[in-house]
């Protein structure tokens, strides 16, 4: 047995952590007897639940691949036969080297090499899959007493004897038999090594659930789907896609509120930046109902996703300008209420998780902190309560932006004019003189345009005192912050024919900013550590 799990340790930590959890009677999971000498389980009938792996030999085409699928095809079962008498290492390893020689039989000449990577790591994999359902169901100590505290009440649940489950791993779909112990009070069950080996409620290996997390955090549920097919040859239903990566988020969403020790203690950067920003999502109709919203009848689409956004930017561009440095961005998002009135005890919703990612990135021990945000209200009332020593900057591509519109307001959209004017302002926003670009407003007083965006640099007039900022070595303007809201927002969630709910939306959101953020692999280790039930 030894042998067969060296390899699996090694490659897996996901595994090796597992397979090394105490068990329940006290006993390691992973001792290394030999499966026909254990426990009350180490039977002779115990192979009828170790299931074949089925192989999914159709997926490569051409005549050779169609030979080469033959050729391989009778290996399956041979593994179980030989296994009793040699002992079951040097059965696997008998079996993996027939195997690959009927896969590598005809000349080098005649190799379809990728036939034969794809279905030898097909079989190595059906292999090992065999090897591990035989192991665990050989093993029968989790029934390890007459009855066990129910997790639900804590009250007693009764071995009720050992039931099949069909779960999908990595190495293909797998039975395996579990104790059972039933809670006659919550009328429900559990299986304590199905909590042990990470498989919880659902179907999912723990590795499987990792690729649904990975896949479900980047593309569409569908894609997501293709690609655990396509890549690693598993089948998981798209609905199954969607409902698993959003349970796994909805943990993210909860273990995010609990996780406030700093990401690093490496030494502060001089200077840490700290985003804040809203975007739009399209949401089901149901979940819009009585909400007010920018549509001619008054109706609403879209529900804001906010945004607070960390970096630090030590390194400069040709023209000396901050830019971003890579790997410094975190991220976390969700649909929540940035509202508070001066009689709340307590912050928003989304002031607690700024004030969380705050936390995380020791934003407030920086030696020089910068808030930078398009300008809305909510943005400054968050900065001015949480970071009070902060600098506050409205992000020049937004005041740009500004610019731009009322340039189209006044010369229409896409004229010369329009450009001139907009890059006449432009520039003497950067060289912060904000007096000459109120002057060019004025004179346009009659368009509403001209009138807001005047209006808006006056009350924002502090931050944006762009050539007192670039003189100090700040970051005004890189678009982090907009570019922030595309990659953690919109790349995921605002594309075509996707509606989302509020809390798929917010599950999502947390899976997607964990995994850019670099957080996903701590959230990982808790997870598999955190107690069930
Ligand atoms: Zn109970």
């Amino acid at each position: 047995m030894r042998e067969a799990y060296v390899p699996l340790r090694a490659d897996r930590r996901s595994w090796a952590r597992t397979l090394l959890v105490a068990h329940p009677c006290g006993r390691w999971q992973n001792d290394h007897q030999d499966y026909s000498l254990c426990g009350p389980g180490g039977h002779p009938g115990t192979d009828r639940r170790v299931q074949a792996i089925p192989s999914n030999r159709e997926r490569t085409g051409g005549n050779q691949r169609t030979a080469l699928r033959r050729a391989i095809g009778a290996g399956g079962g041979r593994l179980e036969r030989g296994g009793k008498k040699r002992g079951f290492a040097e059965a696997f390893a008998t079996e993996i080297l027939s195997e690959i020689d009927a896969l590598v039989g005809t000349p080098i000449d005649g190799w379809d090499f990728e036939a034969i990577e794809a279905a030898a790591r097909r079989e190595a994999l059906r292999l090992a899959g065999m090897a591990v359902a035989r192991r665990l169901n050989a093993e029968e100590s989790d029934h390890c007493a007459i009855s066990l505290p129910c997790p639900r009440c804590a009250g007693p649940a009764r071995y009720a004897g050992r039931r099949d489950k069909a779960f999908t791993t990595v190495l293909g779909e797998m039975t395996l038999s579990r104790a059972y112990y039933h809670c006659e009070h919550c009328a429900a069950g559990f299986c304590p090594r199905d909590q042990k080996l990470g498989f919880r409620d659902g179907r999912l290996s723990p590795h499987v659930l990792r690729m649904v997390g990975i896949v479900g955090s980047r593309v569409s549920f569908q894609e997501g789907h293709q690609m655990l097919a396509e890549l690693a040859g598993i089948e998981v239903a798209t609905k199954h896609v969607e409902r698993e990566a959003e349970h796994l988020g909805a943990e993210i969403l909860q273990d995010e509120k609990l996780v406030l020790e700093a990401d690093s203690n490496a030494q502060l950067p001089a200077t840490l930046y700290l985003g804040l920003d809203g975007t739009g999502v399209p949401m089901r109709v149901s979940e819009l109902v009585g909400r007010s919203g920018k549509q001619e009848d008054g109706s609403a689409k879209t529900r804001e996703v906010k945004l607070v956004t960390v970096w630090s930017a030590q390194g400069r561009d040709e023209e000396g300008m901050p830019v971003r440095d890579e790997g410094s961005v975190t991220y976390s998002a969700a649909i929540e209420s940035a509202a508070s009135r001066d009689t709340d005890k307590e912050l928003s919703e989304f002031a607690k998780r700024v004030d969380r990612e705050a936390q995380r990135r020791r934003f407030q021990q920086a030696p020089r902190q910068a808030v930078i945000g398009d300008g809305a209200p909510w943005i400054w009332n968050i900065a001015s309560e949480l970071f009070p020593d902060a600098l506050q900057i409205v992000d020049r591509y937004h005041a740009n932006e500004r610019v731009s519109t009322v340039a189209k307001a006044i010369y229409g959209p896409g004229t010369e004019l329009a450009e001139h004017w907009t890059h006449q302002r432009c520039t003497e926003l950067k060289a912060g003189n904000l007096d000459a670009v109120l002057t060019a407003l004025s004179s346009h007083f009659s368009i509403k345009e001209a009138r807001e965006c005047k209006k808006y640099f006056q009350t924002n007039r502090n931050r944006m005192r762009y050539d007192k900022f670039h003189a100090a070595g700040l970051c005004t303007s890189s678009a982090v912050v907009e570019s922030g809201c595309k990659r953690a927002v919109g790349l995921r969630l605002k594309q075509g024919g996707m509606f989302w709910t509020v809390a798929g939306a917010n599950a999502i959101l947390a899976l997607r900013c964990c995994r850019l953020s670099g957080r996903f692999e701590n959230f990982w280790e808790r997870r598999a550590l955190r107690p069930t039930g």
